[in-house]
């Protein structure tokens, strides 16, 4: 990565790092406001010059033996664990998380660099059963090709940890745009995989502040065969129209609107602990975050208690300053979108009984939120709220528990509470959604294949499955035996 003393930071093209053809846009620090970098801001025309080097990298890297490549990804893994301080400083500077956060990314992210680099040697075809006419049908995995690989700012490191893992251990190329606000974690990252040997061109970072220009391109590019976004479901629907034309392949990682289930048979105190983590991580902005809270009639009270107790202790903060537990929004914008949420839901009947203002401690931060009553039909209902809000509500049965649970668009994670095992396995079968957290709060694992079904997304990453995506299975017949 390099950068002047004024923090300039240039975009990676085939193995160069060059000024953005556009100028450059600013990076901010979301604790304060203020400008921190400037970044490459490139054009259409990089853009394709990244698409061309990667094709031109994909031919050579493909033809490595996957032991070889997972030898290099397995380099850059270690790379960035010695790196682990940096990248955390990085993180916590332009995404605002508190620090311990951080570091828990990039051993979050750095654990799918190692799993990737075992699991890459392992990209095996099959021998079939013989068939009449003397035909020994067999199959091989290939890699896809060039992969466009779009990512949001909420895990800078972590969502390009999760795509470009299992693409370079299975032989792809990459042309990475990493999200406007965090781009500098992940100049960093191709730092390292260059210091790590990883060959030019098989890593391309290009950071833009024109991401539907962008994006048109890396679905339409005849050389790109992939594109693995995350981030929004509005842009991924767009997205998946733009990549209709050419009937591009496709991972896309939205958004959900987790349902949180906690049963009168539920040890309390675990589900309450696992709803503060799954909640306040990155001050409530993940995709995976408990959204909307459903509570067994019979221990409302007592879970509302001990909730506002352990929300009352949350210290928010700069995300560097030790102790802090909740970080700023993202943005502005993002700030008075959550104000507008629960201004909402309160003009339709919710109540709001903690928090519901922004906080003394800067321009971003919003204090910890408690809305109950929130009903099916309070638009808060199906919002991703991504802010530190917690919206609840109260259900009889467990048959109602499920239904309201799945009464939702989204379908990525949900987390239900009980210690009675056969409800527990009971609700777990019933919840429309691609991920469940049974008595747990935090599920993401490189070994477990993360994603959704309905709008919240097509494909897998993590796990086997992860690494299938940047695979083709291609069928070969032998005859004349
Ligand atoms: P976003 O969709 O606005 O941005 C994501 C990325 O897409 C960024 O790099 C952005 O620059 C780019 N982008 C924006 N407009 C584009 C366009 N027209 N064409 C191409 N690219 C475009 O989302 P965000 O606000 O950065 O992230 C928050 C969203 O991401 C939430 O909805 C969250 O749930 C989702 N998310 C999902 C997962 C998951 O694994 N399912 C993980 C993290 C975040």
């Amino acid at each position: 990565m390099e950068r002047n003393m004024t923090q300039h930071y240039r975009a990676l093209i085939g193995g160069e790092w060059q000024q953005g053809r556009r100028g450059s846009f600013a990076v901010d620090d979301p604790a304060t406001a203020q400008v921190v970098a400037m970044v490459a801001d490139v054009d259409v025309s990089q853009v394709d010059l990244a698409i061309e080097a990667a094709d031109r990298a994909f031919d050579r890297w493909r033809r490595l033996s996957a032991q070889e490549r997972c030898d290099l990804v397995l380099l850059w893994h270690n790379r960035l664990q010695e790196n682990r301080q940096r990248l955390a400083e990085l993180i916590t500077l332009e995404s605002g998380k508190p620090m311990a956060e951080s570091l828990g990314e990039v051993e979050y992210g750095a654990s799918y660099l190692k799993w990737y680099a075992q699991q890459g040697v392992r990209a095996n075809g099959q021998t079939l059963p013989a068939l009449p006419g003397g035909r020994r049908p067999m199959t091989v995995k290939q890699p896809v090709g060039v992969v466009g690989v779009i990512t949001p700012w909420n895990f800078p490191l972590a969502m390009i940890a999760r795509k470009v893992a299992p693409a370079l251990a299975a032989g792809c190329a990459v042309v990475i745009k990493p999200a406007a606000e965090t781009p500098l974690t992940a100049l960093l990252m191709a730092e390292l995989a260059q210091e790590a040997g990883i060959p030019d061109g098989v890593i391309n970072l290009v950071p833009g502040s024109d991401a539907a220009v962008i994006g048109h391109r890396l679905c339409t590019h005849p050389k790109v065969r992939k594109l693995s976004f995350t981030g929004s479901t509005s842009v991924g629907r767009l997205l998946m129209a733009q990549s209709a034309e050419r009937v591009q392949k496709l991972s896309l990682e939205l958004g959900g609107n987790a349902p949180f289930l906690v049963f009168d048979d539920a040890n309390l105190e675990g589900a309450v602990s696992g709803l503060m983590a799954s909640k306040f991580r990155n001050s409530g902005q993940t995709c995976v975050c408990a959204n909307r809270i459903l509570v067994q009639r019979g221990i409302y009270d007592d879970v509302i208690a001990r909730l506002k107790a352990r929300m009352a202790a949350l210290t928010l903060g700069p995300g560097a300053l030790p102790g802090t537990d909740l970080g700023p929004l993202i943005s502005d914008r993002a700030l008075t979108r959550v104000e507008a949420l629960v201004r909402d839901a309160v003009a339709s009947g919710a109540r709001l009984t903690m928090g519901g203002s922004r906080s003394p401690k800067g321009e971003r931060f919003y204090l910890p939120t408690l809305l109950e009553s929130v009903t099916e039909d309070n638009p808060i209902w199906t919002q991703e709220i991504f802010g530190p809000v917690v919206a609840v509500t109260q259900f009889d049965t467990e048959e109602e528990g499920v239904r309201l649970a799945n009464s939702s668009e989204a379908g990525l994670a949900s987390y239900l509470y009980s210690d009675n095992l056969p409800r527990a396995v009971r609700v777990a079968e019933a919840l429309e959604y691609g991920m469940v957290g049974i008595n747990e709060g935090i599920i993401s694992s490189a070994v477990a294949p993360f994603g959704g079904i309905k709008s919240s997304g097509l494909g897998r990453e993590g796990g086997q499955e992860g690494l299938e995506e940047y695979l083709e299975t291609k069928y070969l017949c032998l005859g004349g035996i």
